[in-house]
């Protein structure tokens, strides 16, 4: 099971209780997943009809038992198996003739007053707009509807592929009154709005009511947290072990330079001890050289022997260069 349908099951479970979210939910549902029209031929030529086809079967569950337990329709819902499509299966649910006009009047989709039934608004009705449950329900609806998300383990990303310019509007005008600003791009004749930040995606989850998942990604980015710091720290530490290899061999090749010219063992014997050290030690840090000094000497005065025979080295590398 992918993440995102783990969401949408998650979101199939929420128990709805309030009317009005239910026709928010639904308008969604319409705008995003159903087919609107009229029958041709027959008995049954010029019958409206709406048919939602969805590739969750939860989710079919779910809408049928919406418009049969909240709006009192006899809908009907059946599998259906693609063969162009790998078998890949389908779940409809089906309303017609004077149900089907029904639940356009609930959703906001068409008025009672139009003459033809034939203008199918898919703006979003203002009540439904200005309520925040409202604005909620629909978002669910939208996403159910046409949502996916990809595993926050891979990467954070959510989005919403409206058919439609007018949806797309609908759902950055409910994420806006949450103050989350969303980009989209066009995408198969589809606008495809999408979020890539953790934070956003948190935040619109939440506001459809999937708990769980904002449970489970929170999770999961503290984890992603914890490993990129301890990367981090990794990085860190082989920065400083280079810096290290580099500062010894500087060493070794001052205390070289100082051997070859003679000048090694004329300089002050706890300088020569040092070079002694260093080069039975090259790996070794320069709090762990000071311990082997006699006396034992700290990490700075480490630090200004070797300076010193730096300068030592650099002198007499200065003269060879003025003799040739
Ligand atoms: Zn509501």
């Amino acid at each position: 099971m992918s993440f995102s349908s783990d969401v949408k099951e998650e979101l199939c479970r929420i128990p709805r209780e309030r009317s009005c979210c239910v026709a928010s939910e639904l308008a969604a549902l319409v705008h995003t997943s159903a087919n609107v029209g009229w029958m041709t031929g027959g008995k049954a030529g010029g019958r409206l009809f709406v048919n939602f086809s969805v590739e969750s079967l939860p989710l079919g569950r779910t809408i049928y038992s919406l418009l049969k337990v909240k709006l009192h329709l006899q809908p009907a819902i059946h599998v259906v198996e693609h063969a162009r499509f790998g078998g890949r299966k389908s779940c409809e649910v089906r309303v017609e003739g004077d149900e089907a006009k029904v639940l356009l009047m609930t959703v906001g989709a068409m008025e009672e007053h139009d003459p033809d039934w034939k203008v199918l608004r898919r703006h979003m009705p203002r009540p439904q707009l200005s309520r925040t449950c409202c604005r909620r329900a629909y978002l669910r609806g939208v996403f159910l509807g046409c949502g996916s998300m990809g595993a926050p383990e891979k990467s954070y990303q959510m989005e919403l592929a409206a058919v439609d310019p007018v949806i797309r509007e609908n759902v950055q005008r409910v994420l806006e009154s949450a103050d989350i600003y969303a980009r989209w791009y066009e995408r198969r004749e589809k606008q495809v709005i999408y979020l890539k930040e953790a934070d956003t995606i948190v935040s619109v989850l939440a506001m459809i009511g999937a708990h769980r998942a904002v449970t489970d990604l929170e999770a999961v980015r503290i984890k992603r947290q914890v490993r990129s710091s301890a990367t981090r720290a990794a990085n860190c530490d082989m920065h400083n072990t280079e810096k290290s290899m580099k500062a010894s061999a500087q060493q070794l090749s001052d205390i070289e330079t100082l051997e070859k010219a003679g000048v090694l063992s004329t300089l002050p014997e706890p300088l020569q001890e040092m070079a002694r050290v260093r080069r039975a030690y090259p790996e070794l840090s320069l709090d762990e050289i000071g311990i082997r000094c006699r006396p034992a000497v700290g990490k700075s005065g480490v630090n200004h022997r070797l300076r010193r025979l730096h300068e030592a080295a650099e002198q007499v590398r200065g003269t060879a260069a003025d003799i040739s």
